[in-house]
Protein backbone atom coordinates (compact mmCIF):
# COMPACT_ATOMS: atom_id res chain seq x y z
CA UNK A 1 0.00 0.00 0.00
CA UNK A 2 1.38 3.37 -0.85
CA UNK A 3 1.14 6.49 1.34
CA UNK A 4 0.81 9.67 -0.57
CA UNK A 5 -0.55 12.36 1.84
CA UNK A 6 -3.48 14.19 1.46
CA UNK A 7 -2.82 17.41 3.34
CA UNK A 8 -5.56 17.68 6.29
CA UNK A 9 -7.53 20.33 4.12
CA UNK A 10 -8.10 18.03 1.72
CA UNK A 11 -9.98 15.92 3.62
CA UNK A 12 -12.53 18.43 5.91
CA UNK A 13 -16.35 17.06 4.67
CA UNK A 14 -17.07 20.35 7.46
CA UNK A 15 -19.08 22.65 5.01
CA UNK A 16 -16.65 25.63 4.50
CA UNK A 17 -19.01 28.39 3.88
CA UNK A 18 -17.63 31.29 1.82
CA UNK A 19 -20.09 33.99 1.13
CA UNK A 20 -23.57 31.79 0.94
CA UNK A 21 -22.60 28.37 -0.69
CA UNK A 22 -21.50 26.15 1.61
CA UNK A 23 -18.48 24.23 0.23
CA UNK A 24 -18.90 20.80 1.06
CA UNK A 25 -16.41 17.94 -0.29
CA UNK A 26 -17.86 14.60 -0.56
CA UNK A 27 -15.46 11.58 0.26
CA UNK A 28 -15.47 8.08 -0.08
CA UNK A 29 -13.61 5.19 -0.53
CA UNK A 30 -13.28 0.88 -1.81
CA UNK A 31 -10.56 -1.57 -1.86
CA UNK A 32 -9.32 -2.38 -5.13
CA UNK A 33 -6.93 -3.27 -7.31
CA UNK A 34 -5.07 -4.55 -4.06
CA UNK A 35 -5.05 -1.21 -2.39
CA UNK A 36 -7.83 1.65 -1.44
CA UNK A 37 -9.27 3.75 -3.98
CA UNK A 38 -10.60 7.19 -2.42
CA UNK A 39 -12.56 10.00 -4.06
CA UNK A 40 -13.19 13.49 -2.92
CA UNK A 41 -15.13 15.68 -4.66
CA UNK A 42 -17.82 18.46 -4.53
CA UNK A 43 -20.06 16.06 -6.81
CA UNK A 44 -21.74 13.61 -4.64
CA UNK A 45 -21.94 10.99 -7.29
CA UNK A 46 -18.02 10.98 -8.38
CA UNK A 47 -17.21 8.00 -6.14
CA UNK A 48 -20.21 6.13 -7.68
CA UNK A 49 -18.66 6.77 -11.30
CA UNK A 50 -15.23 6.32 -10.20
CA UNK A 51 -15.67 3.46 -8.83
CA UNK A 52 -17.43 1.48 -11.43
CA UNK A 53 -14.87 2.37 -14.10
CA UNK A 54 -11.79 0.97 -12.31
CA UNK A 55 -14.25 -1.78 -11.28
CA UNK A 56 -14.60 -2.65 -15.20
CA UNK A 57 -10.63 -1.87 -16.05
CA UNK A 58 -9.74 -4.20 -13.07
CA UNK A 59 -11.88 -7.10 -14.49
CA UNK A 60 -10.47 -6.59 -18.01
CA UNK A 61 -6.77 -5.86 -16.84
CA UNK A 62 -6.13 -8.00 -13.35
CA UNK A 63 -3.68 -11.07 -13.69
CA UNK A 64 -6.27 -11.80 -9.95
CA UNK A 65 -9.21 -12.47 -12.14
CA UNK A 66 -8.27 -15.38 -13.87
CA UNK A 67 -11.61 -14.44 -15.95
CA UNK A 68 -9.76 -11.32 -17.29
CA UNK A 69 -7.96 -11.28 -20.79
CA UNK A 70 -4.36 -10.88 -19.26
CA UNK A 71 -5.23 -13.74 -16.91
CA UNK A 72 -6.79 -15.70 -20.25
CA UNK A 73 -3.45 -14.94 -22.37
CA UNK A 74 -0.97 -15.83 -19.56
CA UNK A 75 -2.93 -19.17 -19.41
CA UNK A 76 -2.82 -19.82 -22.88
CA UNK A 77 0.12 -17.86 -24.40
CA UNK A 78 -1.80 -15.90 -27.16
CA UNK A 79 -5.15 -13.78 -26.97
CA UNK A 80 -7.46 -12.23 -29.74
CA UNK A 81 -6.99 -8.85 -27.74
CA UNK A 82 -9.80 -6.32 -27.12
CA UNK A 83 -8.53 -2.99 -29.05
CA UNK A 84 -8.16 -1.68 -25.29
CA UNK A 85 -5.65 -4.18 -23.87
CA UNK A 86 -4.12 -4.18 -27.37
CA UNK A 87 -3.20 -0.27 -27.23
CA UNK A 88 -2.26 -1.02 -23.37
CA UNK A 89 0.48 -3.49 -24.55
CA UNK A 90 1.30 -1.06 -27.56
CA UNK A 91 2.10 1.26 -24.69
CA UNK A 92 3.88 -1.18 -22.59
CA UNK A 93 5.99 -2.03 -25.59
CA UNK A 94 6.69 1.60 -26.17
CA UNK A 95 7.66 1.89 -22.41
CA UNK A 96 9.93 -1.04 -22.72
CA UNK A 97 11.56 0.65 -25.84
CA UNK A 98 11.83 4.36 -24.10
CA UNK A 99 13.49 2.56 -21.03
CA UNK A 100 15.92 0.02 -22.66
CA UNK A 101 13.96 -3.13 -21.08
CA UNK A 102 13.82 -2.09 -17.88
CA UNK A 103 9.94 -1.62 -18.05
CA UNK A 104 9.24 -4.74 -18.70
CA UNK A 105 5.58 -6.26 -18.02
CA UNK A 106 6.73 -9.43 -19.12
CA UNK A 107 7.98 -9.84 -15.54
CA UNK A 108 5.56 -12.05 -13.76
CA UNK A 109 7.43 -15.27 -13.48
CA UNK A 110 9.95 -12.81 -11.21
CA UNK A 111 7.31 -11.26 -9.57
CA UNK A 112 5.46 -14.54 -8.76
CA UNK A 113 8.90 -15.88 -7.56
CA UNK A 114 9.98 -13.14 -5.36
CA UNK A 115 6.45 -14.16 -3.58
CA UNK A 116 5.08 -10.44 -4.06
CA UNK A 117 1.65 -12.01 -5.85
CA UNK A 118 1.04 -13.92 -3.02
CA UNK A 119 2.38 -11.87 -0.54
CA UNK A 120 4.19 -15.04 0.90
CA UNK A 121 7.73 -13.42 0.52
CA UNK A 122 10.65 -15.64 -0.57
CA UNK A 123 14.30 -15.23 -1.30
CA UNK A 124 14.93 -17.22 -4.95
CA UNK A 125 18.02 -19.50 -5.55
CA UNK A 126 20.26 -18.65 -8.40
CA UNK A 127 18.75 -21.77 -10.62
CA UNK A 128 14.98 -20.20 -9.93
CA UNK A 129 16.05 -16.60 -11.06
CA UNK A 130 17.57 -17.65 -14.22
CA UNK A 131 14.90 -19.97 -14.87
CA UNK A 132 12.51 -17.18 -14.45
CA UNK A 133 14.54 -15.53 -16.62
CA UNK A 134 13.95 -17.60 -19.14
CA UNK A 135 10.67 -16.77 -18.84
CA UNK A 136 10.71 -13.06 -19.05
CA UNK A 137 11.53 -10.63 -22.09
CA UNK A 138 8.94 -8.50 -23.67
CA UNK A 139 10.63 -9.54 -26.85
CA UNK A 140 9.40 -12.85 -26.77
CA UNK A 141 5.56 -11.19 -27.27
CA UNK A 142 4.27 -11.32 -30.95
CA UNK A 143 1.77 -8.44 -31.76
CA UNK A 144 -0.52 -8.78 -35.54
CA UNK A 145 -1.51 -5.48 -35.93
CA UNK A 146 -4.05 -7.39 -38.21
CA UNK A 147 -6.21 -9.27 -36.09
CA UNK A 148 -5.04 -7.81 -32.64
CA UNK A 149 -3.47 -11.34 -31.93
CA UNK A 150 -1.10 -11.71 -29.33
CA UNK A 151 0.94 -14.49 -28.72
CA UNK A 152 4.12 -15.32 -26.00
CA UNK A 153 6.91 -17.15 -28.30
CA UNK A 154 7.99 -19.03 -25.11
CA UNK A 155 5.53 -21.33 -22.94
CA UNK A 156 5.10 -20.17 -19.40
CA UNK A 157 5.21 -16.43 -19.99
CA UNK A 158 2.77 -14.42 -17.54
CA UNK A 159 2.31 -10.79 -17.77
CA UNK A 160 1.86 -8.34 -14.84
CA UNK A 161 0.62 -4.99 -15.57
CA UNK A 162 0.86 -3.73 -11.77
CA UNK A 163 2.96 -1.15 -13.23
CA UNK A 164 0.80 0.53 -15.61
CA UNK A 165 -2.74 -0.72 -14.89
CA UNK A 166 -3.59 1.39 -11.84
CA UNK A 167 -2.63 4.62 -13.44
CA UNK A 168 -4.60 3.64 -16.80
CA UNK A 169 -7.63 2.54 -14.25
CA UNK A 170 -7.41 5.97 -13.16
CA UNK A 171 -7.17 8.11 -16.03
CA UNK A 172 -10.73 5.74 -17.24
CA UNK A 173 -12.25 6.94 -14.13
CA UNK A 174 -11.03 10.86 -14.88
CA UNK A 175 -12.52 10.35 -18.46
CA UNK A 176 -15.99 9.03 -17.20
CA UNK A 177 -16.22 11.63 -14.63
CA UNK A 178 -15.54 14.49 -17.64
CA UNK A 179 -17.71 12.97 -19.62
CA UNK A 180 -20.68 13.41 -17.17
CA UNK A 181 -19.62 17.16 -16.78
CA UNK A 182 -17.74 16.38 -13.37
CA UNK A 183 -15.07 19.46 -13.23
CA UNK A 184 -13.33 19.00 -9.31
CA UNK A 185 -12.64 15.38 -8.34
CA UNK A 186 -9.38 13.94 -6.40
CA UNK A 187 -8.80 10.29 -6.80
CA UNK A 188 -6.40 8.31 -4.70
CA UNK A 189 -5.41 4.64 -5.86
CA UNK A 190 -3.23 3.14 -3.16
CA UNK A 191 -0.71 6.60 -4.30
CA UNK A 192 -1.75 6.63 -7.97
CA UNK A 193 -3.26 10.23 -7.68
CA UNK A 194 -5.21 12.31 -9.79
CA UNK A 195 -6.02 15.45 -9.37
CA UNK A 196 -8.93 16.71 -11.89
CA UNK A 197 -9.42 20.32 -12.34
CA UNK A 198 -9.16 22.35 -8.59
CA UNK A 199 -10.56 22.24 -5.32
CA UNK A 200 -12.85 25.31 -5.09
CA UNK A 201 -10.78 27.27 -7.45
CA UNK A 202 -7.44 26.47 -5.59
CA UNK A 203 -4.97 23.54 -6.60
CA UNK A 204 -5.37 20.33 -5.14
CA UNK A 205 -2.47 19.63 -2.66
CA UNK A 206 -0.90 15.99 -2.26
CA UNK A 207 2.38 15.85 -0.12
CA UNK A 208 4.97 12.87 -0.68
CA UNK A 209 5.94 10.37 1.82
CA UNK A 210 9.69 10.33 3.15
CA UNK A 211 10.25 6.89 2.21
CA UNK A 212 12.14 6.22 5.79
CA UNK A 213 9.30 7.96 7.85
CA UNK A 214 5.73 8.75 7.83
CA UNK A 215 6.55 12.34 6.87
CA UNK A 216 5.83 14.46 4.37
CA UNK A 217 8.92 15.11 1.97
CA UNK A 218 7.28 16.95 -0.21
CA UNK A 219 4.47 19.62 -1.06
CA UNK A 220 2.77 19.60 -4.33
CA UNK A 221 0.20 21.91 -5.86
CA UNK A 222 -1.71 20.37 -8.31
CA UNK A 223 -4.71 21.25 -11.17
CA UNK A 224 -4.95 18.45 -13.86
CA UNK A 225 -2.46 16.22 -13.03
CA UNK A 226 -1.38 12.89 -12.50
CA UNK A 227 1.00 11.59 -9.42
CA UNK A 228 2.39 8.29 -9.54
CA UNK A 229 5.39 7.28 -6.92
CA UNK A 230 7.33 3.85 -7.24
CA UNK A 231 9.08 3.04 -3.75
CA UNK A 232 10.98 0.27 -1.65
CA UNK A 233 8.49 0.68 0.97
CA UNK A 234 5.28 -0.70 0.24
CA UNK A 235 6.14 -3.78 -0.67
CA UNK A 236 9.38 -5.58 0.84
CA UNK A 237 10.75 -7.69 2.89
CA UNK A 238 13.92 -7.51 4.70
CA UNK A 239 15.65 -11.17 5.34
CA UNK A 240 19.44 -11.18 6.65
CA UNK A 241 19.76 -7.13 6.85
CA UNK A 242 18.85 -6.44 3.13
CA UNK A 243 15.78 -5.31 1.87
CA UNK A 244 13.54 -6.70 -1.05
CA UNK A 245 11.22 -4.77 -2.77
CA UNK A 246 8.24 -5.45 -5.60
CA UNK A 247 10.28 -3.78 -8.28
CA UNK A 248 12.27 -5.81 -10.14
CA UNK A 249 15.13 -5.40 -12.58
CA UNK A 250 14.25 -7.81 -15.78
CA UNK A 251 17.86 -8.12 -16.65
CA UNK A 252 19.31 -9.61 -13.67
CA UNK A 253 15.83 -10.94 -11.79
CA UNK A 254 16.64 -9.22 -8.70
CA UNK A 255 14.50 -6.57 -6.67
CA UNK A 256 16.15 -3.34 -8.09
CA UNK A 257 19.15 -1.60 -6.62
CA UNK A 258 19.82 1.75 -8.26
CA UNK A 259 20.19 3.94 -5.23
CA UNK A 260 17.04 5.30 -5.24
CA UNK A 261 13.96 4.87 -2.57
CA UNK A 262 11.18 6.60 -4.26
CA UNK A 263 10.20 8.28 -7.44
CA UNK A 264 7.56 10.94 -7.98
CA UNK A 265 6.35 10.96 -11.58
CA UNK A 266 3.59 13.85 -12.53
CA UNK A 267 2.37 13.99 -15.45
CA UNK A 268 -0.95 14.65 -17.93
CA UNK A 269 -1.98 10.86 -17.39
CA UNK A 270 -1.64 8.17 -14.90
CA UNK A 271 -0.89 5.51 -17.71
CA UNK A 272 2.41 7.93 -18.61
CA UNK A 273 3.31 9.04 -14.24
CA UNK A 274 2.77 4.85 -13.36
CA UNK A 275 4.93 3.80 -16.01
CA UNK A 276 7.16 6.51 -15.63
CA UNK A 277 8.01 6.31 -12.27
CA UNK A 278 8.52 2.61 -12.32
CA UNK A 279 10.84 3.00 -15.20
CA UNK A 280 12.77 5.47 -13.29
CA UNK A 281 13.34 3.72 -10.49
CA UNK A 282 14.74 0.61 -11.97
CA UNK A 283 17.03 3.03 -14.41
CA UNK A 284 18.65 5.41 -11.94
CA UNK A 285 18.61 8.96 -11.19
CA UNK A 286 20.92 9.39 -14.69
CA UNK A 287 19.22 7.20 -16.88
CA UNK A 288 16.18 7.90 -15.20
CA UNK A 289 16.45 11.59 -16.05
CA UNK A 290 17.44 10.90 -19.73
CA UNK A 291 14.39 8.69 -20.36
CA UNK A 292 12.13 11.44 -18.55
CA UNK A 293 13.36 13.96 -20.99
CA UNK A 294 11.60 12.05 -24.00
CA UNK A 295 8.37 12.36 -22.29
CA UNK A 296 6.61 15.51 -23.20
CA UNK A 297 5.27 17.63 -19.72
CA UNK A 298 6.38 15.72 -16.77
CA UNK A 299 7.81 16.07 -13.86
CA UNK A 300 9.81 13.95 -11.56
CA UNK A 301 10.35 14.30 -7.85
CA UNK A 302 13.59 11.60 -6.83
CA UNK A 303 14.40 10.49 -3.29
CA UNK A 304 17.97 8.90 -3.05
CA UNK A 305 19.46 6.12 -0.64
CA UNK A 306 22.37 8.54 -0.80
CA UNK A 307 21.68 12.22 -2.09
CA UNK A 308 24.67 13.42 -3.94
P1 LIG B 1 4.72 0.30 -9.31
O1 LIG B 1 6.08 0.78 -9.09
O2 LIG B 1 3.80 1.10 -10.13
O3 LIG B 1 4.80 -1.15 -10.00
C1 LIG B 1 5.42 -2.22 -9.35
C2 LIG B 1 4.63 -3.44 -9.76
O4 LIG B 1 4.83 -3.62 -11.15
C3 LIG B 1 5.11 -4.68 -9.07
O5 LIG B 1 4.26 -4.95 -7.94
C4 LIG B 1 4.92 -5.72 -10.16
O6 LIG B 1 3.54 -6.07 -10.20
C5 LIG B 1 5.23 -4.97 -11.42
N1 LIG B 1 6.66 -4.91 -11.80
C6 LIG B 1 7.73 -5.25 -11.06
N2 LIG B 1 8.88 -5.04 -11.76
C7 LIG B 1 8.50 -4.54 -12.99
C8 LIG B 1 9.20 -4.14 -14.16
N3 LIG B 1 10.53 -4.20 -14.23
N4 LIG B 1 8.49 -3.68 -15.21
C9 LIG B 1 7.13 -3.64 -15.17
N5 LIG B 1 6.40 -4.02 -14.08
C10 LIG B 1 7.09 -4.46 -13.01
N6 LIG B 1 -2.67 -6.59 -5.43
C11 LIG B 1 -3.16 -7.53 -4.57
O7 LIG B 1 -2.51 -7.82 -3.57
N7 LIG B 1 -4.36 -8.14 -4.76
C12 LIG B 1 -5.11 -7.87 -5.87
O8 LIG B 1 -6.18 -8.45 -6.05
C13 LIG B 1 -4.63 -6.92 -6.82
N8 LIG B 1 -5.36 -6.63 -7.93
C14 LIG B 1 -4.85 -5.74 -8.84
C15 LIG B 1 -5.56 -5.46 -10.01
C16 LIG B 1 -5.06 -4.55 -10.93
C17 LIG B 1 -5.84 -4.25 -12.19
C18 LIG B 1 -3.83 -3.88 -10.67
C19 LIG B 1 -3.27 -2.89 -11.64
C20 LIG B 1 -3.12 -4.16 -9.52
C21 LIG B 1 -3.62 -5.08 -8.60
N9 LIG B 1 -2.93 -5.37 -7.42
C22 LIG B 1 -3.40 -6.29 -6.54
C23 LIG B 1 -1.68 -4.60 -7.07
C24 LIG B 1 -0.48 -5.08 -7.87
O9 LIG B 1 -0.25 -6.41 -7.52
C25 LIG B 1 0.74 -4.26 -7.52
O10 LIG B 1 1.08 -4.44 -6.16
C26 LIG B 1 0.52 -2.82 -7.70
O11 LIG B 1 -0.04 -2.56 -8.96
C27 LIG B 1 1.85 -2.11 -7.53
O12 LIG B 1 1.66 -0.77 -7.87
P2 LIG B 1 2.66 0.34 -7.31
O13 LIG B 1 2.18 1.62 -7.84
O14 LIG B 1 2.81 0.13 -5.86
O15 LIG B 1 4.08 -0.07 -7.91
MG1 LIG C 1 4.05 2.57 -11.35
Amino acid sequence: MKFLYLLPIAFYLLPITFGCQPRVLHKDKQVMMGTFVEVLSPDKDAAAIVFSEIRRVELLLSKYNPESEISRLNKTGKLKASPEIFFILKECERFWKLSAGAFDVSVGPLVDLWGFTTKEYYCPKEAGIREALRLTGFNNIIFNNKDNMIKFKVRGMRIDLGAIAKGYAVDCAVTKLREKGIKSCLINSGGQIHCLGDKFGEPWRVAIKEPRSNRAADGLKLIDKAVSTSGDYEQFFIKGNKRYHHIINPHTGYPADSGILSVTVIADTGLIADALSTSIFILGKVEGLKMAKKIQGVDVRIIEENPD
